[in-house]
């Protein structure tokens, strides 16, 4: 199906951010208490945070966790909104939470993982939300569909809600890997691509899962030209009652943001040029990582082929079956436009790592 048109006011129009980049929404995983969500925020205020999150509701993935102080922490937020000039945000998943949000001028909702990957719910939240001009920040699903992740803004844009915006924060795998939600920046990429004007935030805290991680992130994020970023802070993050690992004090994120991250400079000589061309880079470091882990994969396979190959006495060339090989690729490279000689060069290095992995496997135990 083809996509549908999405109207979208421009993040700079929402009253509540401003250019340069990153525009940036931080606060704590959760609302825990009073003290901790006013100590928090006035330490976001003091070093420059205009948008304040905190949850309110928490999805937690076991049972018996902190599952969220409810709608007491709204009046928190209110009194942060009030004492310090702070939009506030926090997370929806039903329509008692949207309507809660309303009752106490939350400024901005988004939308989580969890639910964004259930229509029924998103569906819920955007009726409740009609005739509202609240802004509305979608995370990505936790499995990377991308058809789902534009569906849940189609709804919204069919409730009529125009400020809408997304949120990247990696896909659940089961894989082990160094973060704890896979980037597949590649998805991001296509988003991108395809709604150009959709305002666009990635969270390194969830992305990451450990505080290590969110400088590596964010500066990605930047030089995938992405306008904003949602960070977790906590006044003291190693007693916080949900994500500790993750969340950075306000002296903490300061420092990433004015110390550490490098904003590309947009006035300088050629500024839409650099801009451009370090946009299209970035895409292309994230293609070939994309490229060398699928050649690791491949190679991995062959070295199975090549124990199944031993343990049932068989040769390790099979012309014929390159052959095919070599037709299959051809074909299919020449359907995406790429010319015969570069296929055949390709794979023929392919072939011939992939045959050498093969004969070390029979030489190896014998
Ligand atoms: C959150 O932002 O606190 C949260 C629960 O994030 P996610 O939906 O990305 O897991
Ligand atoms: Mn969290």
């Amino acid at each position: 199906m083809a996509d549908n048109k999405l109207d979208i006011i421009p993040l700079y129009e929402w009253g509540m951010f401003t250019e340069p980049r990153p525009s940036v929404v931080a606060g704590p995983c959760s609302a825990e208490t009073e003290e901790q969500v006013m100590e928090t925020a006035k330490g976001l205020r003091d070093m420059g945070i205009n948008v304040y999150r905190a949850g309110i509701w928490k999805p937690r993935t076991h049972p018996g966790c902190f599952e969220g102080i409810g709608p007491e922490g709204l009046k928190w937020l209110k009194r942060a909104k009030e004492e310090y000039g702070l939009k506030v945000a926090t997370e929806v998943a039903s329509e008692k939470h949207v309507v809660e949000c309303l009752k106490y001028g939350v400024d901005l909702v988004w939308i989580g993982a969890r639910t964004t990957a259930n229509p029924f719910l998103v569906q819920e939240i955007a009726d409740a939300l009609k005739g509202t001009d609240i802004p509305v920040l979608v995370k990505n699903p936790v499995n990377a569909d991308l058809d789902l992740w534009i569906g849940a803004l189609e709804r919204l844009n069919g409730a009529g809600i125009k400020k809408i915006g997304v949120i990247h924060r990696g896909f659940s795998t089961f894989d082990k890997i160094k973060y704890r939600n896979e980037p597949q920046w590649q998805v991001a990429i296509e988003l991108r691509n395809r709604y150009p004007e959709l305002p666009f935030f990635v969270d390194p805290s969830h992305m990451g899962g450990s505080k290590e991680y969110i400088r590596e992130i964010s500066q990605r994020s930047l030089d995938l030209g992405f306008e904003g970023l949602m960070i977790e802070s906590h006044c003291n993050p190693s007693v916080a009652l949900s994500d500790a690992k993750q969340q950075l004090t306000p002296d903490e994120l300061s420092d990433l943001l004015y110390k550490q991250v490098v904003v590309k400079d947009k006035d300088s000589d050629s500024p839409e040029w650099k801009e451009n061309i370090d946009q299209l880079r970035a895409k292309i470091d994230v293609i070939d990582e994309n490229i060398l882990y699928a050649l690791a994969s491949r190679m991995n396979v062959s070295r199975q082929i090549g124990e199944y190959k031993k343990s049932n006495n068989v040769a390790i060339l099979q012309m014929s079956r390159w052959d095919k090989v070599f037709a299959k690729v051809i074909a299919k490279g020449n359907e995406y436009g790429l010319p015969d000689e570069f296929i055949k060069a390709i794979y023929s290095a392919v072939h011939e790592t992939s045959v050498e992995i093969q004969n070390q496997v029979i030489s190896d135990n014998s």
